[in-house]
This record gives C-alpha cells, sequence and structure tokens, in this order.
C-alpha cells in the first residue's frame, strides 16, 4: 500500500520585515512546511520601509548588516543608506522567490490557541488556521507622537520622521527638529545647508560616538564582487566585532573598564570637537555615555557648529503656529517641523488579540514589563515563537545577527515539531520565571539603568533589554535546551 506523504506543518509569519524575510527563506528552504507570511502594509522592509528620512544611515557597518547567507557587495558606503537597505531586503524577496508566500495588506488582529493549533483572524476577516507562529512584528514600530500643547496649531508643516513627507520644500526654509535620538541627529546633520536653517531643538544632549562613514569606490564593489572574502573580512573584523564584545561587556557592567573606555572617548570627543565653551557645557549630557542608546555620527558635532544651524536645549512650553515656545519665553519660527520622537517600543506584538493555552492573555501577561525567554518564547503560548521579541538584545549592534541566532535556536524547536518528535512545545513557567529574575538583577548592573530617561527602559524604570553582554547571547541561543520545553502531544 502506498503511503500517503505526510501533511506539511503550516507555519505563520507575522511581518514582512527584516525578521519575517529571513523566517520566510528558511521555512521555504527547509521544504518541508507550508508559509503564509501575513504583512499588514503594501510593501516588504518593516523599519527600512517606514523610515526614509533624509540621512537615514544604519550605524552598523553595511557588510555587517546583511545576513549571513547573501553577502551584498554592492554597498555605497562603509554604513549603508537607508534606501539601499530597503532595495537589499526587495532584492531578497526575489533571489529567494518568497514573495508568493506573503499576504500584503493583512494585518493579524488576533490570534488564539485552539484545538491544539492557532486560529488567526485579520483586520479584513480572513481565517486561517496553523500549527505554528512565528511573529516577526518588530520593535520600534508604533510612532511615538509627542503630547506637547498647541501641536496641532502649528501653520506649517509637521511630519513624525517614520512618516517623511517628501513632498514638503525644505529648500530655503526654516526647518526644526525635536528630538536628538540617533533619527534626530541624522536629520540633522543631512539638512544642514539644504535648509536655509536647521534648529534641533534637545530636552537631554546626547553623548556622540565619532564613527567614520567612508564611500566605497567602484573598484571597492568590483572587489568584493570578485572575493567576498574581503566582505568577510569587515564583518568579521576585530573593528568591528571587538567593538561589539567590547561595547556589550561595557554596557553590561557600569562599573568596567570597557565602559570607562566608551566614557573616555566620548568625553574627548566632546572636548575636542565643540569650540565654544559655552557651547560644549550646553551639549554636555548629565547622565552617563550609552544609558540612552550610544548615538554614532561622523560629524554631529561639526555639523552643530555651522552658521546656518541652531541647538536649542530646554524644554518646549508649547508649539504656536509660528513656531517653537521654549519654556524660557523663546520663540523658534519655522516653517517645516520634524518630529524625531521616537516609538512606543512597549508595543511589542499589540494590538492584537493573542490568547494561548487556557485563555492566557498576552495583554495582561505584558501589562506590566514584555518579556520573553531569549526575546524568544513565552509560556502559555505554545508553538509560538519570536524573532527579536522582548529583552533580546537591541543596541550598537546588527539586529540582523540577533535574529538570525534566534533563528538558529527556533530551527531546532521546529525540527522537532516537523519531525513529529513533538506535536507541540511550549516554555516551562520555571524556565521564565528564573531568566526573568536573573534578567531584573543583572539590569540593576548595566549602564541602561544608570539613571537616564530611554526607550530601553520599561513603564517602572527597569532595563527592558538584554543585560549580559553579545557572548552570552550567543551562546544561550546557540546551545537550544529542548528539556526547557514541555512537549504535549
Ligand atoms: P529615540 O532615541 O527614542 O529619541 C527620541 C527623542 O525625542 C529623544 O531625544 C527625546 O528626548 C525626544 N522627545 C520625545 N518626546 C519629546 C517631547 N515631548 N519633547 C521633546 N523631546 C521629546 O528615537 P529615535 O531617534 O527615533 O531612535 C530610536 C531608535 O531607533 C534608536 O535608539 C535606534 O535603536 C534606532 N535607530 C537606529 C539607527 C541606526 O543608525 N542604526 C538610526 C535611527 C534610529 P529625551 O531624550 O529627553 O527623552
Amino acid at each position: 500500500m502506498t503511503q500517503l506523504p505526510k501533511p506539511k506543518l503550516r507555519v505563520a509569519v507575522l511581518g514582512a520585515g527584516m525578521s519575517g524575510i529571513l523566517a520566510a527563506i528558511r521555512l521555504q528552504q527547509a521544504g518541508v512546511y507550508e508559509v503564509v507570511v501575513f504583512e499588514k502594509a503594501d510593501r516588504i522592509g518593516g523599519t527600512w520601509r517606514d523610515n526614509h528620512y533624509p540621512g537615514l544611515t544604519c550605524d552598523v557597518p553595511a557588510h555587517a548588516y546583511t545576513f549571513s547567507f547573501a553577502p551584498h557587495a554592492e554597498w555605497s558606503s562603509f554604513l549603508a543608506p537607508g534606501p539601499e537597505i530597503q532595495q537589499y531586503f526587495e532584492g531578497l524577496v526575489r533571489q529567494f522567490q518568497i514573495e508568493s508566500l506573503i499576504r500584503f495588506n493583512q494585518e493579524v488582529s488576533s490570534c488564539v490557541w485552539q484545538n491544539q493549533g492557532w486560529q488567526l483572524q485579520t483586520s479584513s476577516g480572513l481565517q486561517q488556521s496553523f500549527d505554528i507562529v512565528i511573529a516577526a512584528t518588530g520593535v520600534l514600530h508604533h510612532l511615538n507622537q509627542p503630547e506637547i500643547k498647541g501641536l496641532d496649531s502649528f501653520a506649517g508643516d509637521c511630519f513624525h520622521s517614520a512618516r517623511w513627507d517628501h513632498s514638503v520644500p525644505l529648500q530655503g526654509r526654516r526647518v526644526g527638529v525635536i528630538g536628538n535620538g540617533s533619527t534626530g541627529v541624522q536629520i540633522v546633520s543631512n539638512l544642514a545647508g539644504k535648509a536655509s536653517r536647521v534648529v534641533h531643538i534637545q530636552r537631554s544632549p546626547q553623548w556622540i560616538m565619532p564613527y567614520p562613514n567612508p564611500p566605497y569606490s567602484d573598484a571597492d564593489r568590483a572587489a568584493f564582487r570578485s572575493d567576498p572574502a574581503l566582505i568577510d573580512q569587515i564583518r568579521y573584523s576585530e573593528f568591528y566585532l571587538g567593538l561589539v564584545n567590547r561595547f556589550t561587556e561595557g554596557v553590561a557592567d557600569k562599573d568596567s573598564q570597557q565602559m570607562a573606555e566608551i566614557e573616555a572617548v566620548v568625553l574627548n570627543h566632546l572636548e575636542t570637537s565643540i569650540r565654544d565653551p559655552a557651547m560644549r557645557e550646553r551639549l554636555r549630557p548629565n547622565y552617563r555615555a550609552a544609558c540612552k542608546r550610544l548615538i554614532f555620527s561622523p560629524d554631529y558635532f561639526e555639523v552643530v557648529q555651522r552658521d546656518d544651524v541652531e541647538v536649542i536645549v530646554g524644554e518646549i512650553a508649547q508649539i504656536e503656529p509660528e513656531g517653537v515656545r521654549m519654556k524660557d519665553g523663546r520663540l523658534l519660527a519655522l516653517d517645516v517641523l520634524a518630529l524625531a520622537t521616537g516609538f512606543k517600543a512597549d508595543r511589542f506584538l499589540r494590538p492584537m488579540t493573542l490568547l494561548g493555552q487556557d485563555g492566557a492573555d498576552l495583554a495582561l501577561s505584558w501589562a506590566r514589563k514584555p518579556s520573553a525567554y531569549l526575546g524568544i518564547a513565552m509560556p502559555g503560548f505554545p508553538n509560538f515563537f519570536m524573532l527579536n521579541g522582548p529583552t533580546g538584545p537591541v543596541g550598537n549592534f546588527s539586529l540582523i545577527d540577533i535574529a538570525e541566532r534566534q533563528w538558529g535556536y527556533i530551527d531546532a524547536l521546529l525540527a522537532e515539531l516537523s519531525s513529529g518528535r513533538a506535536k507541540t512545545l511550549v516554555l516551562k513557567p520555571e524556565v521564565m520565571q528564573d531568566y526573568e529574575a536573573r534578567r531584573l538583577q543583572a539590569g540593576k548592573q548595566t549602564i541602561f539603568g544608570s539613571g537616564c530617561s530611554s526607550w530601553y527602559l520599561d513603564s517602572e524604570g527597569a532595563p527592558s533589554t538584554w543585560p549580559w553582554n553579545y557572548q552570552a547571547f550567543a551562546e544561550q541561543t546557540g546551545a537550544p535546551r529542548l528539556e526547557e520545553f514541555e512537549r504535549i502531544g
């Protein structure tokens, strides 16, 4: 008697940004899954689709911000401009032929564990059942629209940095930028010399790490094409990997020598780059370096010393039709106002309704602190795995690398499911409890908790991100411990 082929496991991937693309490629290559990728927008790309503000650059070396299995010789500079990264992902979707797996304009509104499977529903009413869900919905996705009095009364053009309106002319106009995280700093550096005046409004000054961004020449690109080992030399260079290791060792231990080294570099950069002593004091942060996400910039301190750029440090009183009124009474007259005010970093997965075993409700589990073991799994949510989920590493290094490491871990779990050795895998509650206790304890020693406000902190002021170093993450994701998961069926 001929045996019927084993039915393929049905896997839903939520999101077609960087992590979702990784999952789709790997699942397709495995050949044993039926894969559907749900994407709420009409294009792939996630962060790189939504952000296209002038000056957008990834401050991770371009050759390290690529998938290990898809090196790319064509980057125009050491740090890649945002549009090139978007093109890179679009190219991968074509190269790995995953477009047919993606359902565009389908936002998953609910995901419910029923009858040993996940029932998904999208906001347009589509319903489908799956055995496994891979959530790749991103970290910085929901805009932080600042609650500033009078914001709606501004008579000029106003938009959030992640909704940049390119139809608004900038040339010959006075542009104000509120916010000086990585985004605001890149926008100001780019607009200087294009707008007639750039006013950078900062509530708290930032430490700036000087970082070169040399262009690649045609000859460089030809060399990368003909000898991919040259790409690896950058990706795995001591310059980059050494920096990642020292940096994460530093942030994990605020009293470490590595942290002292980072502080010395940024302090020296401030002292030696800003010529006017009064401006230098205005730009001196009153918290420790890397407490907020450290800004890497090749030129910001030069840019702010231009005659057509002004840095205003202080609290905003209100927005008026003519511009921004500061608490000290000054009116900053503006034609365009860009809100580089960041994202609601704790909104992982929400507003989706996610109900797991025995009615476990994600909204309740994450009401105080979103958390997931290694940023991947949660008890109560069987066969549900995340890429770049809460408490995973975020920082000044490649999130692509983090997603690939998490994928390696998830892949080991999927192998159990696809082989039939397990029907359902769910993280044991005691593993999560132990992880969370250790994570919160370790967080106290990190630089993130050393006294500043940032999106690295949860609603209770505790560091919400990975509190250990890069090596610890590599080791823990590199050796999945299947015994930490309960097998059902
Ligand atoms: P962010 O780091 O959260 O910075 C938001 C800025 O807006 C801060 O300066 C904040 O001031 C200010 N702000 C918020 N509300 C305000 C208000 N009501 N009044 C005045 N100022 C207000 O956001 P981001 O710059 O968009 O960056 C977010 C993250 O995206 C980065 O940390 C990074 O992880 C990622 N990113 C990466 C790159 C890259 O090159 N790889 C580039 C851009 C962004 P306070 O500091 O005083 O709160």
